[in-house]
């Protein structure tokens, strides 16, 4: 007997789907192995990426959950690409914290790939692709209505709150956390949340032990590069999280 039904396809995205429940206060997401990248002029199929993505997003909302980190995750689905989550108004932002210089800091500023960034950079991008995802300024930001000056400053606080505990989490399994990328929602009640995934399709994250700019890769960039392995990089850190952190539970 599950606890609920699944109903209708209510959104495809590049790498997920939005399934709606017979329960208006759940949603089911099903992670797919499409690759994309460079605004989806590069695509491929991975397959297993669905399945490793969707189980390193649940360890990690249920880690951020688990310390008062309001996140949209609810528990994994019967299948091991699924995730049932509460349905959000997602804010059409990107919300990027960088420890380190890479990708397009690199190639937009004289800052070398690698450079440490004391306080960790936050930079918001307006999520849209018809028009390249563009950085946005606090006046355009201000210009969008998109968010409060206070839902604004709210968001900022919650992404280096994420920054701060993630970090933690993946330095105490050797990884390095670059940067990342997190999108939030708010709930009918006008709670915000953490929403989306935080998975290596996500996140910059090198392998702390090894020393070549290539091979300590074990996120997107594999894809991004035409480096290789990206399947088993991202296997490799769902393997380090399993170290680190509980089993995630089936939602019932
Ligand atoms: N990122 C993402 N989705 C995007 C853009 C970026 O998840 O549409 C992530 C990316 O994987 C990296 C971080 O955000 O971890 C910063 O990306 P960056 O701005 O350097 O852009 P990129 O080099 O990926 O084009």
């Amino acid at each position: 007997m599950t606890a609920f039904q699944l109903g209708p396809l209510l959104h495809e995205g590049k790498a997920k789907r939005v399934h709606a429940t017979d329960r208006s206060d759940l949603v089911a997401v099903e992670y797919k192995d499409d690759a994309t990248a460079f605004n989806a002029l590069k695509k491929a199929s991975l397959p297993g990426k669905g399945t490793l993505n969707c189980q390193i997003s649940a360890l990690l909302f249920e880690h951020l959950a688990g310390l008062g980190i309001p996140t949209h995750y609810m528990g994994l689905g019967e299948s091991a690409n699924w995730m049932l989550v509460r349905p959000v108004r997602v804010i059409p932002l990107e919300v990027v914290i960088r420890n380190l210089a890479a990708g397009s800091l690199c190639r937009e500023l004289p800052l070398p790939p690698g450079t440490p960034l004391d306080p960790p950079l936050c930079d918001l991008y307006y999520k849209d692709d018809a028009y390249g995802d563009p950085l946005l300024t606090e006046a355009r930001l201000e210009r969008l209505q998109l968010v409060t000056p206070e839902q604004r400053l709210q968001i900022e606080a919650l992404a280096r709150r994420v920054n701060d505990e993630l970090r933690r989490l993946f330095d105490s399994v050797g990884l390095l956390l670059v940067d990342f990328k997190i999108e939030l929602g708010f709930t009918g009640a006008g709670e915000l949340l953490l929403a989306d995934e935080i998975s290596p399709d996500t996140c910059r994250l090198w392998d702390q032990a090894v020393a070549d700019s290539q091979d300590r890769i074990l996120d997107k960039d594999r894809f991004r590069q035409d480096l290789g392995g990206v399947v088993e990089a991202y296997g490799q850190v769902l393997k380090r999280l399993q170290q680190a952190c509980p089993e995630p539970t089936v939602y019932r």
